[in-house]
């Protein structure tokens, strides 16, 4: 059998083991430790977010960022159709109901033009409320993902949101270390969200984290991930609150992390640019989603699309070689059937069921690319 190599594997070669360590030999391993706000820092610094909440996942960072943006049970929250689950879990855990938008059939990101036309011939502004004309309800939030850590068109979806009063909360979850001119994933909205589970970008084991520019918002936040707890010595709770906080442990890791981002996007932009050199070529059957011409992307998770894709597949299955599609489209899955679907030609759909992503880990090797290329490519001449 030939050696397997993974989907992704984490990159601890900086100084993890040195600072879990400190945290076990000061036994301070819960949370409010000195590297839960190191962390912090060190993120809200590099994103240029003014304030930085770490969480105990990306999915918390959501169900919080909806909280505090004052969604309510009832409300709709407009979301791209092709996520990861947790996008609109995160939705449901407040009450509120997601209406699902096709991609853009060339960037596979939320279509601006789908939301435009949503908001311009079913919504109108009564009282500073955006309300669904149709079904009474009101829209409060739009949540884009920047997918695959390419970027969402936010620039534009901020601009809607800012006509029709809406907050907007990123789904940076993939998008640590992605840019769209000179803004981080995450800070063109009210509210982004980071993930740092196992596969993303950088890891803490598990663990989010809260972006804003607003110190209100941070505060909440910060509030209701810790149960709310409004009284520094007694117990004493004046909301609903989540224990959502990061532990030290965590951020320990996070911190170590945070000092080899470069190194890990450098490595990964290096390895996707070479499979999207190698495999796009007019005369085969594959292609990428459209890079952002005024984004550098932190380019996550490498995934193509192609009407060979089943053949690709079970080539590199059989060479040992381990590779995913997509995620479901949201509104094939039975929670999230009965949803409004927003569509012209359910580009989702296509793109999802012809999707293959790639090994892309920082410690890929040239020649384990090779491997992974020319199986593909002997796929595509056959
Ligand atoms: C990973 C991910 C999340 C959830 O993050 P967790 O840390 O796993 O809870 C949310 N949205 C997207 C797009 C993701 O990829």
């Amino acid at each position: 059998m030939a050696e397997k190599i993974p989907l992704s594997e984490p990159w601890f070669e900086g100084n993890e083991w040195q600072y879990v360590k400190d945290c076990l030999d000061r036994r301070w391993v819960s949370s409010a430790g000195a590297y839960v706000a190191e962390f912090e820092q060190t993120v809200a610094k590099y994103t240029g977010a003014t304030f930085a909440v770490a969480v105990q996942s990306g999915t918390a960072a959501l169900h919080l960022a909806l909280l505090i943006s004052d969604v309510q049970a009832g409300d709709l929250v407009l979301l791209p159709n092709v996520s990861f689950v947790a996008s609109a879990n995160a939705v449901t855990y407040a009450g509120a109901s997601p209406v699902l938008f096709d991609v853009h059939q060339d960037h596979w990101q939320m279509d601006e033009d789908l939301v435009a036309s949503f908001l311009h011939t079913e919504c109108q502004l009564v009282d500073g409320n955006c309300l669904h004309t149709p079904s009474g309800r009101r829209v409060k939030a739009i949540m884009p993902v920047h997918a695959l850590g390419l970027l969402a068109p936010s620039f534009a979806l901020q601009r809607l949101a800012e006509e029709y009063q809406l907050i907007m909360i990123e789904d940076a979850a993939e998008a640590l270390g992605s840019w769209l001119k000179d803004k981080h994933a995450g800070t063109i909205g009210s509210l982004g969200c980071l993930s740092f589970n196992g596969n993303k970008i950088l890891t803490t084991g598990g663990g989010g984290m809260i972006l804003t520019h607003s110190s209100e918002l941070a505060a909440k936040a910060k509030h209701l991930s810790t149960q709310a707890k409004s009284h520094p010595r007694l117990y004493l709770h004046d909301e609903l609150g989540y224990n959502y906080r990061l532990s030290n442990i965590q951020a320990a890791l996070g911190v170590a992390q945070m000092e080899q981002l470069q190194d890990i996007l450098s490595l990964k932009e290096k390895i996707e640019l070479r499979y999207r050199e190698e495999l796009v070529q007019a005369e085969w059957p594959l292609s990428f989603a459209r890079i952002h011409p005024e984004s550098h992307p932190n380019y996550w998770l490498p995934s193509f699309c192609s009407s060979t894709v089943d053949q690709i597949r079970m080539a590199l299955t059989e060479a040992n070689i381990q590779t995913r599609p997509l995620w479901s489209p949201l509104n094939r899955l039975p929670m999230y059937n009965h949803c409004r679907y927003i569509t012209t030609e359910d580009h989702s759909g296509r793109i999802v069921d012809h999707s293959l992503s790639l090994p892309a880990f920082p410690a890929l090797t040239d020649a384990q690319q090779s491997r992974i290329i020319k199986i593909i490519q002997q796929q595509l001449t056959r």
